[in-house]
């Protein structure tokens, strides 16, 4: 799995792209980068939530955690809106806790385009699990829902929306995982050839 210095962001999403942090939930190879809180800060400033100049302070560690408690709370929200099972009440519950704390620390104004946002210190790692758990609070209940997919690549499962015309897009990125598909393809096709031939 890339780290998060090389991460592509493919998803059209905040929430999405955080979940897909880590990939293929479940599997013994289950892959994961977000493991340090230097890990964390860094996946906030690329996507441009918090500044370069934020501190980890004392309480990054506990951060970390709450942040990686959240995204895996999301992951099984968005897998259950995906594949059209019934959402966790207990999950829910818990999304309604984390959303009433990021609304808490976070501050509605009006910007300069007249809309009312929300809007978190640049200067806080927790900033970064605020946007995440409020913008996925919006994609869960959005109406119609955006067509949200998950990659069907080996070891991969991320999430994106399909904003395509024709709704087709099937990988996260044709170059990893659509490319893996193709070749694989080939290579059960020459091996079936072979066994034709020998046969
Ligand atoms: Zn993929």
């Amino acid at each position: 799995m890339q780290s998060i210095r090389d991460m592509p962001f493919v998803a059209g999403d905040t929430a999405l792209d955080f979940v897909n942090t880590a990939e293929e939930r479940g599997h013994p190879e289950a892959d994961d980068a977000l493991l340090t809180p230097a890990d964390l800060r860094l996946w906030g400033q690329r996507y441009g939530l918090i500044a370069a100049s934020a501190k980890l302070g004392g309480d990054a560690a506990a951060e970390l955690e709450q942040a990686r408690e959240a995204r895996e709370l999301l992951y099984g929200l968005f897998y259950a809106r995906t594949h059209g099972r019934p959402v966790s009440r207990r999950g829910l519950a818990r999304l309604a806790e984390l959303a009433a704390d990021a609304y808490r620390a976070g501050e509605l104004r009006v910007d300069t385009d007249g809309a009312a946002r929300w809007h978190w210190s640049p200067s806080k790692l927790t900033t970064i699990r605020h946007v995440v758990v409020t913008d996925a609070v919006e994609l869960l209940g959005a109406e119609p829902l955006p067509r949200l997919k998950q990659c069907p690549g080996e070891h991969c499962g991320w999430f994106f929306l399909d904003t395509t015309k024709r709704g087709n897009r099937r990988w996260c990125q044709m170059r990893e995982c659509g490319q893996e598909a193709k070749d694989a393809r080939r290579r059960v096709k020459r091996t079936g050839a072979r066994a034709a031939r020998a046969g």
